[in-house]
């Protein structure tokens, strides 16, 4: 029976061959790796990566999609947790001593940005990630200080990744087609991950951001002083926009300090 793709799972399902060899290709599945996919979907990626690996684990919210997939595949095969991935403990996957998780996904966009946050909490189990996503958010993701879409979620993502976008996807590829462009990126996390407190990084990026029109002096008003913005190397007057990671982290470690 067709699948009549629902909207509220964020459901767009990739169709065209070459851009789905061509994720393959990004992504390089070798024998032997433990990978996870999040929201497989009708498996038009997971069948391509099961021709090169003996094994994989998929996260699926919905239980109709749960139910195809544990049919068309053996247990030997695929291993279906079906949930939400937002919940999903991503550290309950066993991998080799020594080894880590491999983790990609035609994600949700509904579900993009939390989902990357979710994710950042197991970095330090993952070799690297690759998704597709709203172009757009890609872009965020990379975005270096002084740009437009330099913002909250490039710096905490650049706090913990390394990421590129790889290429663009248009909505011609998906079916039913997404209103919007989308990209490939890979994070792999970072091995020169400036020491700051996760929760502390996070509030000072939130405050900065919130008022991005606004200079940074006042923007945090009340967290910082103008004296402890200089004394973390930024210019009192700049907007939070032209700050860099460092300096945001500098002034997570004025209120937390971590070695
Ligand atoms: N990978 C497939 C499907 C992409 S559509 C393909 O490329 O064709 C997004 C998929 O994520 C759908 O299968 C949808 O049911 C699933 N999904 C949506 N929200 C989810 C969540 N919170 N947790 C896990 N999977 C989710």
């Amino acid at each position: 029976m067709k699948h009549v793709a629902r909207k509220r799972f964020g459901q767009n399902f990739l169709t065209d061959a070459h851009v789905l060899s061509d994720i393959i290709d990004a992504i390089g599945p070798r024998r032997g790796e433990t990978m996870v996919e999040i929201g497989p979907g009708l498996a038009a990626m997971t069948a391509l990566l099961l021709k090169e690996l003996d094994h994989m684990h998929v996260v699926e919210l919905d239980r109709d999609l749960v139910a195809r997939l544990e049919k068309a595949y053996p247990r030997e095969r695929l291993t279906v947790h079906s949930g939400d991935a937002l919940k999903f403990d991503f550290g309950s996957i066993p991998v080799p001593e020594g080894k880590k998780l491999r983790v990609v996904g035609n994600l949700p966009y509904n579900i993009s940005s939390p989902l990357l946050f979710h994710l950042a909490d197991f970095a330090h189990l993952v070799e690297d990630q690759h998704f597709m996503l709203q172009k757009e958010v890609v872009e965020r993701m990379v975005a270096e200080p002084g740009t437009k879409a330099y913002s909250r979620l490039s710096v905490m993502l650049q706090w913990r990744y390394d990421m590129a976008m790889l290429f663009v996807v248009p909505p011609t590829a998906f079916d039913p087609p997404p209103q919007v462009d989308s990209a490939i990126v890979r994070m792999v996390p970072t091995r020169h991950q400036l020491p700051a407190d996760a929760a502390m990084l996070e509030a000072v990026v939130t405050k900065a951001f919130s008022q991005r029109r606004k200079v940074i002096r006042n923007c945090v008003a009340g967290m910082f002083t103008e004296q402890q913005l200089v004394e973390a190397g930024i210019d009192p007057g700049a907007r939070p926009e032209a700050v860099g990671l460092a300096q945001y982290v500098a002034l997570a470690n004025i209120l937390k300090p971590v070695q």
